[in-house]
């Protein structure tokens, strides 16, 4: 259906956010099974349902203490020195290593499509739809759709308390540059502002040009020492879980190193609705090795 046809449009973000260069080699998804009301599964489970908005309350609250926790020994002009959680640029998976913040201030980095802002009325008009993904009609979104959305579950205290304890809060999204004044006013009309391109938002086209973050979060890293991000793809992390497969992509998202990120200077938000999270074949999502079959169908 709807999900399915968007997997097949190939390299872009399916269904409409963020072009996000870890998506490029996403493969196609079989097709989900029509869900109750004819809203899709991924969709029900993000925008309806109590256990989305606690997962995502989950994460907004850790990240406020991680980071509480943090700035309450965080010295400048300490002994230790202070690391950024943004990747330095010769960092692998494998041997991750920081950026350094010296006596940088502090900033928190965050995606926002389905980080910071839930997209309903694009997601509610494209449940409707069948076709695949339209990169024109989700520009008519960004232009227009501000007032159609709303914050995530927790992300609202969330910006208020990491704002109180004097950390810069900063987005960086792949919404396009030419639309920054809508983002802005999207992000202001969810109450998560302010946000000022160029300053505390970064779109895509901004900085290097590309659709990867990378570049931008070096740039954002060398202002301020970053000490929390989030998102909901792992591209909003680093871009080099980009051209992995989804089993590769799995096992380095919950290796040791990168592993020990996860509520640790990184907090991801749920979104089966769309993105790298999505794609994974039937080999790839069931291992051989755990098939079963019903024993009362055996013939
Ligand atoms: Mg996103």
């Amino acid at each position: 259906m709807i999900r399915s046809a968007l997997l097949l449009a190939g390299g872009l973000a399916l269904s409409g956010c963020v072009v996000d260069a870890s998506v490029t080699q996403a493969p196609p998804a079989p097709a989900a099974a029509p869900a109750a009301g004819g809203v899709p599964a991924g969709m029900q489970y993000l925008y309806g349902s109590g256990e989305a908005a606690a997962l995502s309350a989950q994460a907004y609250n850790a990240l406020v203490d991680q980071v509480r926790a943090r700035m309450a020994k965080d010295d400048p002009k300490g002994p230790h020195p202070r690391n950024s959680v943004v990747l330095a640029p010769d960092a692998t998976l494998a041997t991750p290593r920081f950026q350094s913040c010296g006596d940088k201030p502090a900033a928190a980095v965050f995606d926002v499509d389905e980080t910071l802002l839930l997209n309903l009325g694009y997601e509610g008009d494209d449940a409707r739809r069948s076709g695949g993904w339209d990169s024109a009609r989700w520009d008519r979104w960004e232009k227009t759709g501000a007032m159609k959305v709303a914050a995530v579950p927790g992300a609202l205290d969330a910006v208020r308390a990491l704002r109180a304890m004097g950390v810069t809060v900063i987005f960086n999204t792949n919404r396009a540059a030419a639309n920054a004044e809508q983002t802005e006013a999207a992000l202001n009309f969810a109450g998560l502002g302010p946000a000022k391109h160029g300053e505390t938002l970064f779109l895509k086209g901004d900085v290097d040009g590309k659709s990867g973050k990378d570049g931008r979060r070096n740039a954002i890293a060398q202002r301020f020492c970053v000490v929390a991000m989030g998102g909901d793809q792992l591209g909003d992390f680093t871009d080099l879980f980009a051209g992995l497969t989804p089993p590769e992509r799995r096992a380095a998202a919950a290796s040791p190193v990168i592993g020990s990120m996860w509520a640790r200077g990184w907090f991801v938000l749920p979104n089966p609705v769309y993105g790298t999270g999505l794609g994974s074949t039937y080999d790839q999502t069931f291992p051989p090795a755990t098939r079963w079959t019903d024993p009362q169908e055996k013939q």
